[in-house]
């Protein structure tokens, strides 16, 4: 079975964010005997394609409207990857030194034609097309719609919500950008009066899939405007938990990181990663370290870290440490707390692979204070180097994060996001570092959890498995 993923994001070569990661990995977990599994996605002007060298397999123009642009299909020569890749050039479109930027429209919608357009000239076309995320969400109603790609109608389509909040919201004025289809089914692509990408994916794939089971039984209640249309199409749709890549998120052979190590060797290991940590950021290597990774933004709860941060540090002895960008307002009110905290807070303002894998190898505790979390990867990296998640109960979080008051708890879990439960959460987990011997065995036990690409590797092909009956 041959299955193709597309996506906007695929680490090592462009990271945003989690679906980075994902599209990055399960491709390379569902690759076997049977199953071949690719990744099509664009090729910008970024780091890893200024490093790399490619192939080009083809190269023709499309046109969008009254504009024609050239294009080319790349792939790259490095093969480590683990899966085959493909990455769609089009130069005066695509290539920028960003993934996304507020107008990506053109950008996403003249990808989506190319990609189709290529996979009409494969000999062996897809058993399945997997797309991930608004940015591809026209994919399973162009193949069903559109007459071009009417040799592809009969190819099972499935889409995978990483975020729901981000739809891809176009006017109707940019409807003739599509390729021709019979307009009276253009209600498919409608939302609320805009041409809606990511509705239209549900719409039009044959199954929905979310990133984990709490986050799909939530998306009924608060989809950002889509709840009904995830109601009325709920018996297409699952949740399927992520996993991690053990290649890349593997404490005993991360490269990144200042000292490997096991769960055997945990405390020397991570005593190690910590003093780098706070010998670069001047913090006091005996208190416990608290560290925050992500965007700075609203679902992620970062607009109360100032407050939170204030307010435990004036109480408490503990360091903090922030790795982030996103929120200027949030930056700023952060930036201050350098000068107010010195030597207790510290932060790095943008992106950061290398810092973002020590600091889960040095740290004690990580904060998770998520509004909207679909499943998180942080606290799985997390948990797997040791480190503590203090989390809210939503999304994935909720289905992979045990409360420490619980049997095998691995976590501390509250259940709003505001300032008092979350310095509340952080004073259970002070309580918990006071007494070692247990604090020891939390770790341990979050260490042991398996939360690899294993068995949600299966899930999706036991999926497809089930569209190609
Ligand atoms: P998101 O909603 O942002 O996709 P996830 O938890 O699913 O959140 O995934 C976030 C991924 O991005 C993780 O691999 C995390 O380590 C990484 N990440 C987020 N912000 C940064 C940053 N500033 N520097 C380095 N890595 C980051």
């Amino acid at each position: 079975m041959k299955i193709t993923h597309f996506s906007a994001e695929c680490y090592p070569i462009a990271k945003v964010g989690g679906l980075a990661d994902v599209v990055g990995s399960l491709p390379k977990y569902q690759n076997s005997k049977t199953i071949s599994s690719e990744v099509i996605m664009p090729f910008y002007d970024i780091e890893f394609t200024k490093k790399n060298k490619f192939n080009v397999l083809f190269e023709s123009t499309i046109q969008l409207g009254f504009s024609t642009f050239k294009y080319r299909i790349l792939t790259p020569k490095l093969k480590k990857l683990g899966f085959t890749i493909y990455l769609v050039d089009i130069p005066d479109l695509l290539f920028k030194n960003y993934v996304y930027s507020e107008n990506d429209t053109e950008r996403f919608l003249a990808f989506q034609i190319v990609a189709l357009d290529w996979i009409l000239t494969w000999e062996t076309k897809p058993d399945i097309v997997h797309c991930h995320d608004h940015h591809v969400g026209l994919i399973p109603f162009m193949m069903t719609q559109c007459v071009r790609y009417d040799s592809l109608k009969m190819i099972p389509t499935v889409l995978t919500i990483h975020n729901a909040q981000y739809q891809g919201w176009f006017t109707h004025e940019k409807v003739n950008l599509i390729p021709a289809f019979n307009f009276k089914n253009v209600g498919l692509l409608d939302w609320d009066g805009s041409i809606n990408p990511l509705a239209a994916a549900i719409k039009c794939a044959w199954r929905v899939t979310t990133v984990s089971p709490s986050y799909m039984n939530e998306l009924i209640y608060s989809a950002n405007g889509l709840e009904m249309l995830l109601n009325h199409e709920s018996e297409k749709c699952i949740g399927v938990l992520n996993g991690i890549d053990t290649d890349v998120w593997n404490s005993e052979t991360d490269t990144y990181l200042i000292k490997q190590y096991k769960t055997t060797s945990v405390q020397s290991g991570k005593k190690i990663n910590k003093k780098y940590l706070c010998e670069q950021f001047k913090l006091e290597v005996t208190k416990p370290l608290f560290i925050f990774i992500g965007r700075l933004v609203g679902e992620k709860g970062a607009d109360l870290l100032p407050e939170v941060f204030e307010e435990t540090l004036l109480k408490n002895d503990i360091s903090i440490l922030l790795l982030g960008s996103g929120s200027k307002a949030v930056e700023q009110k952060l930036e201050n707390l350098k000068t107010k905290f010195k030597g207790k807070y510290n932060s790095y303002i943008g992106y950061n692979e290398k810092l973002a894998h020590i600091m889960y190898a040095g740290a004690d505790f990580l904060l998770m204070p998520s509004r909207v979390e679909p499943c998180g990867l942080n606290q799985l990296y997390a948990l797997k180097y040791g480190t503590i998640p203090v989390v809210r109960s939503i999304g994935g979080l909720k289905d992979t994060v045990i409360d420490i008051s619980k049997v095998g708890g691995i976590g501390i879990v509250h259940e709003e996001v505001n300032v008092k439960d979350i310095t509340n959460a952080i004073d259970r987990a002070l309580e918990l570092y006071k007494n070692q011997d247990e604090f020891k065995k939390v770790r341990k036990r979050g260490m042991q959890k398996d939360y690899s690409w294993e068995v949600s590797a299966n899930s999706y092909i036991n999926i497809y498995n089930s569209l190609k009956d």
